[in-house]
């Protein structure tokens, strides 16, 4: 017989997971990528109209139905069934299929080596759940002391822990600091993964360690390969000081591990039928006026007021303690899709905030960091002259 103790025990096991009445765990084998370009007018709009319409689309670019017919174009996911009813309504060759079967690739995602058992044994071409992102953290800073400090910012709304790795060779004494969050958004886990390369790419260059070249890009002593820059280049990086929260969502990311891969949001509760807030939205510039900030269910969710959560508190207050001991040179957040680099200002300026104005050389390092991308990557990279959003 069940007591009522192991019961609670139970039901509080299953809330700390997260798993309870309204949760979906979502099962994505019947889901293609529809990619559908260049549309006209008349066409987007009858899109939009069709996507709005269907409950189960998942839109990915851009965010809602609506904006098609300014974008005339749209990534989105979609059941089997509801395409085929899409497909009567658009030409074959207005369809592209990205991806086939979405299940089948998510799965491919989350394989790893048997084994995972220390950083050594964690190769750079793979995704971390977030219990073994925890322990690559610690042993990354116990394997590279003098240039590598672990810090607790905080406990999220689900208990897991939320860390802060700063690294550099001048133990947060060089005059440059640069702060970067990676992985706000849980579903985008090449954003968490590729912070995790460039930290370990960074150390190992700087303590004179063979790269780890899993990941199929091992760094030359000489300027003949792909990438255009050598070991000496990128441990010079760690002049400066980088301060980086690298798996910034830690609840929205194991929620894409157990439940639903697509899951872009932390993971809030705030007692309505929806769950979890978008932690990109979540700062006061422009705070609830994009699309879908309002209304809780959407992906978009800003909350009521902003720097509501322990993650963006973190955030909030670790680069502001760092900015008042030295200036804070740049903020970056690594985000995924579009090929975008954004640089500020999106929503609107803060002004008399901390980086209210441009550097007088934004133009030029946009531009060159466009034209060190295409260098490397041969991607097509849109220098954005809007902006993407200021947070202080
Ligand atoms: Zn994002």
């Amino acid at each position: 017989m069940i007591t009522i103790s192991v019961l609670q025990t139970l039901l509080k096991a299953l809330l700390y997971a997260g798993v309870v009445a309204g949760d979906e765990l979502v099962d994505y084998s019947e889901y293609k990528v529809v990619r559908m370009r260049n549309l006209t007018e008349l066409r987007s709009a009858k899109l939009a109209q069709f996507l709005a319409r269907e409950k189960k689309v998942q839109m990915w670019e851009p965010d809602y139905p609506s904006q098609v017919q300014q974008t005339k174009s749209a990534d989105f996911l979609i059941e089997e069934k509801r395409l085929l009813r899409l497909r009567e309504q658009f030409a074959p060759n207005e369809f592209e299929i990205l991806i086939d079967d979405v299940e089948a690739a998510i799965n491919e995602q989350k394989r790893q080596p048997t084994n995972i058992n220390s950083m050594e044994s964690m190769p750079y071409d793979i995704f971390l759940t977030y219990p073994q992102a925890e322990r690559w953290l610690r042993e990354t800073a116990d394997k590279f002391p003098e240039m590598a400090q672990l810090k607790h910012l905080a406990k999220t709304e689900q208990g897991r822990d939320l860390w802060g790795l700063q690294i550099g060779k001048h133990a947060g004494n060089s005059d440059k600091r640069i702060f970067v969050d990676c992985g706000f958004h849980a579903r985008e886990w090449i954003a968490p993964a590729s912070c995790r390369y460039f930290i370990n790419l960074a150390l190992s260059a700087a303590y004179g360690l063979p790269v780890d070249t899993s990941s199929g890009s091992s760094i030359q002593t000489q300027r003949d390969t792909h990438l255009p820059f050598t070991a000496e280049d990128v441990a010079s990086l760690l002049d400066i000081d980088w301060f980086i929260m690298p798996f910034a969502n830690p609840d929205g990311y194991e929620w894409t591990w157990i439940a639903d891969r697509m899951w872009r949001k932390n993971r809030a509760d705030y007692g309505g039928t929806c769950k979890g807030i978008d932690l990109n939205r979540n700062f006061p510039v422009g705070h609830r006026t994009g699309m879908g900030t309002t209304v809780e269910c959407m992906i978009t969710y800003a909350d009521t007021t902003p720097i509501s959560q322990p993650e963006t508190k973190a955030w909030d207050s670790w680069i502001r303690e760092l900015h008042e001991e030295k200036p804070v040179s740049a903020q970056i957040s690594v985000h995924t899709y579009s090929q975008l680099l954004m640089p500020p200002w999106a929503t609107g300026r803060d002004e008399g905030g901390l980086f209210a104005s441009d550097p007088p050389n934004s133009v030029e390092t946009r531009l060159l960091a466009t034209f060190c991308i295409l260098m490397s990557h041969s991607l097509t990279v849109i220098a954005a002259i809007i902006n993407f959003r200021v947070k202080m």
